[in-house]
């Protein structure tokens, strides 16, 4: 297939806001396809990448390297400066910057989809010395031959942003629609790949039961989420006889484990196994191949340090010895979704937990095993498992839970024992229950510049949920909760991202999540969505988070009825 044709509905699909809109245009793309590869190929491309989600390998090619290329496959460099300038966009400006001499195009085959791949994926392994020379080269090549609209995609792709605003409920649901298969199997095979390439070529060649689409070791899965319980009593009557567990204040990880080879991801499912070592040996001494979930918490002297410094932890490339003596680390597994070979989402909670407690030797039942628990809290232990107590009684759950209040926890988990695990979905087979105020996850969309003390500094930010659309809706600013600290590295973190400079603000890429607390929601017509944040403030980072996992206007809307109740 053509990359032509591909870039030609891709510009359809960035010229209309409406989602249905750019879905219906996909849709016409895809039946252009005719080969499973490509098919995969293009999934990957309109979400701006050339490797699987969970795959973290990049291009390394930064916006002076691909200027360089453009430049050096014959388009003018002041004029390309120019556009940049004028449009702060390189594909833009790629595409409206004139060729030196003749239409060169004419001279060449057209490029194909899979030339455009293979060869970012070559420009990602090229490494080493005289890499970036050869990473020019190879990018060069390309934009020799593209035609305008085609180097405007092609840039684009280059720094992974396509800039179309499709996503992945977007894709999937075009594939549902084309290939007449229900949406919900296409999300939960999703949520098991983090795949939507593999996902579409599968689906293509009517393969949607190969394994390849079981759970997979090192190909971390999307983790089942909580809804939040309105009572304890209420949960009880739902579930019948449930299991409570503390809610520990940590970050959630997923280990995966074959023979030596260990790997840890964060919820977002990054890699962060760079900055667990001490729990990578620990699990390296289990006997069985595994893919468990826990969360990690830092401890001193017996109790949970503040979330932030895990967190602070994943983020550390370097310098993880010196970091490691400060905090000490415990995982706490709270799920087993994998062993030796064997699948266990499908089966219910009980078993798992069940296995999970014949891999540590014992049950961590509250109601049994208080006294040993409670001794071994000051301990200097790296792996546990969860703290449980089955019960339908709510005066035992409450006293659990007050209990796991008073170790400095979070709150109660509560689960449903007879539930398989459902990847990527937030369930009423599983809730959570914490006493404060439901706090928001926000995405920052655009950063003051400080004033006063604040100089050096942005001083407040826009804070967005978004609609059932997917589109962003602002709720406030907010600026309060932030130490000096958090300023400095808030301004590093949004200088990298900034889209737009309008003089005292700046837009930003929303790729920044904070939980904020607030006083109370109020409607308010200053925002289109007509609801606004009273007196918000930011209570942590959640760099564990992405946009996906921001809250929703409906959850705005609940929040604020629920409020007035
Ligand atoms: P929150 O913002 O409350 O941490 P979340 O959006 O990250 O929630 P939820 O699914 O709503 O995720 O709440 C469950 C989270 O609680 C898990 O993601 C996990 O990180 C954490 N957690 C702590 N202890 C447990 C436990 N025993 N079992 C399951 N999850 C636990």
């Amino acid at each position: 297939m053509l990359w032509k044709e591909v870039c030609e509905i891709f510009n359809k699909i960035e010229n209309t806001t409406k989602r249905l809109d750019k879905r219906a245009y996909f849709i016409k793309l895809l039946e252009k396809v005719k080969d499973p590869e490509d098919l995969k190929r293009i999934c990957y491309i309109a979400i701006g990448r050339v490797f699987p989600e969970y795959d973290e390998r990049e291009l390394g090619v930064g916006e002076k390297l691909l200027i360089n290329a453009i430049i050096s496959s014959g388009i003018n460099k002041d004029k390309l400066y120019e556009k940049i300038k004028e449009t702060g966009d390189i594909g833009l400006a790629a595409e409206k910057a004139k060729e030196e001499g003749k239409v060169k195009t004419l001279l060449f085959s057209p490029l194909t989809v899979k030339e455009v791949f293979e060869t970012l994926r070559k420009v990602a392994e090229t490494e080493g010395e005289g890499s970036q020379k050869k990473k020019m080269r190879l990018i060069s090549s390309l934009f020799l031959r593209a035609s305008p609209i085609e180097r405007r995609y092609l840039a684009r792709l280059i720094l992974g942003d396509m800039r179309i605003g499709m996503n992945i409920p977007t894709v999937l649901e075009a594939l549902s629609i084309y290939f007449n298969v229900p949406k919900e199997k296409l999300e939960k095979i999703y949520a098991v790949t983090n795949d939507i390439g593999l996902l579409a070529e599968k689906l293509m060649k009517n393969e949607l039961d190969d394994k390849e689409l079981n759970i997979k070791l090192f190909r971390p899965i999307k983790p089942m989420l909580a809804q939040l319980a309105p009572s304890i009593e209420e949960a009880i009557i739902e579930m019948g006889h449930p299991q409570f567990e503390t809610k520990y204040d940590g970050a959630r990880i997923q280990i995966h484990k074959k023979g030596d080879k260990v790997k840890i991801y964060s919820r977002k499912l990054e890699d962060v196994t760079h900055a667990l070592p001490e729990i990578v040996n620990e699990i390296k001494k289990f006997k069985h191949d595994l893919i468990v979930e826990g969360e990690c918490v830092a401890i001193e002297e017996g109790r949970p340090r503040p979330f932030q410094d895990i967190l602070r932890r994943f983020r550390r490339k370097h310098d993880i010895g010196k970091a490691m003596k400060k905090i000490n680390l415990r995982a706490y597994l709270f799920d087993l979704l994998y062993k030796d070979g064997e699948s266990y989402i499908d089966k219910p909670f009980k078993e798992r937990r069940k296995a999970l407690e014949e891999l540590v030797g014992y049950e961590n039942d509250w109601r049994k095993e208080r006294e040993r628990i409670e001794r071994e809290l000051k301990e200097d232990k790296k792996i546990d498992i969860s703290y449980k107590l089955v019960t339908n009684d709510p005066r035992e759950a409450k006293e659990f839970y007050k209990w796991s209040l008073s170790i400095g926890h979070e709150g109660v988990m509560i689960k449903n024992l007879n539930a398989p695990y459902t990847p990527g979905s937030r369930v009423r087979t599983m809730y959570k229950f914490k006493p404060t105020l439901e706090n928001l996850d926000v995405v920052i969309t655009k950063a003051k510049r400080g004033m006063g003390k604040r100089k050096d500094w942005y001083g407040s930010f826009e804070i967005c949920v978004k609609d059932k659309d997917g589109n962003l809706q602002p709720i406030g600013y907010v600026g309060t909760g932030l130490t000096e600290e958090d300023l400095q590295m808030l301004k590093e973190m949004i200088d990298k991202i900034v889209v737009k400079d309008l003089g005292d603000e700046v837009i930003v890429k929303p790729e920044i999540v904070v939980e904020v607390a607030y006083e109370e929601i109020q409607k308010s017509d200053k925002y289109p969505c007509g609801y606004a944040l009273r007196f918000p403030r930011i209570v942590r980072f959640r760099f564990d988070k992405s946009i996906e996992d921001i809250n929703t206007l409906e959850d705005v809307e609940r929040i604020y009825k629920l409020q007035r109740k």
